[in-house]
């Protein structure tokens, strides 16, 4: 079973279900030459996909075009259902970086077809994740820089604030369907910038003052 350790404590967290959320910056949307959702755009990867800071991202054999996407991880404490807005903050545990690894191509065959994302966003090693930080150590998640390199490049730069769905507000709108319960994490959506990596890349996801992640890329063997 995977955990999420707490950075302070080095409590483990076994980890429930992985929650995504899609298009939650205007600026990727539109990158995606996506609709700007007027609900929270969802979807699952399971607990198997995650992997931690140093471990590698390998590509798989099905795909040519893998994509990260830096994203503020909300690691949930108290499970519930129907949770208000008002009362989300009272069932956030803490925060992460994680990565949603992301299979471009598969994906938007998956698009056109109709089909589910499970196979370009599920694969193993898709969920790149840091440590926890408590939800006191993060004062203003809606104000936190999300930074993410490739081979010390920025390829994506933005703030929490340009979410188009508050934490909150997907608390409140993924627990109206799906009870949330204690190690759940929801991955919140990346900002613009996403873009390719390859065997041999170093990608670093990074909440900028608090925690970051180093992760290399390999091709599985073909
Ligand atoms: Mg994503």
């Amino acid at each position: 079973m995977k955990t999420v350790t707490i950075r302070r404590t080095n409590e483990q967290i076994p980890v429930g279900k992985i929650i995504c959320i899609g298009r939650n910056y205007i600026e990727h949307a539109k990158e995606m030459q996506a609709d700007i959702p007027d609900k929270p755009v969802i979807f699952l990867k399971p607990p198997s996909a995650i992997i931690y800071d140093g471990e590698d991202i390998i590509i798989p054999k099905i795909s040519n075009e893998m994509h990260h996407e830096v994203e503020l991880v909300v690691v949930i404490g108290k499970g519930g259902k129907n949770i208000l807005a008002s009362d989300a903050d009272s069932h956030i545990l803490g925060y992460a970086v994680g990565l949603d690894m992301t299979l471009r191509d598969v994906q938007a065959e998956a698009k056109k077809k109709g089909l589910p994302w499970t196979v370009a966003k599920g694969f193993d090693t898709s969920a790149p994740i840091s440590e926890v930080l408590l939800k006191d150590e993060i004062p203003e998640p809606h104000n936190l820089n999300l930074v993410c390199r490739v081979n010390g490049t920025v390829r994506q730069q933005s703030n929490t604030d340009k979410m188009i769905f508050s934490v909150h507000k997907l608390i409140e709108y993924i627990s109206s369907i799906i009870t949330l319960e204690r190690g759940d994490l929801i991955y919140t959506g990346t900002p613009e910038g996403v873009s390719q990596v390859n065997n041999g890349d170093t990608i670093e996801a990074e909440l900028v003052g608090y925690i970051k992640i180093t992760n290399n890329v390999k091709s599985e063997t073909k």
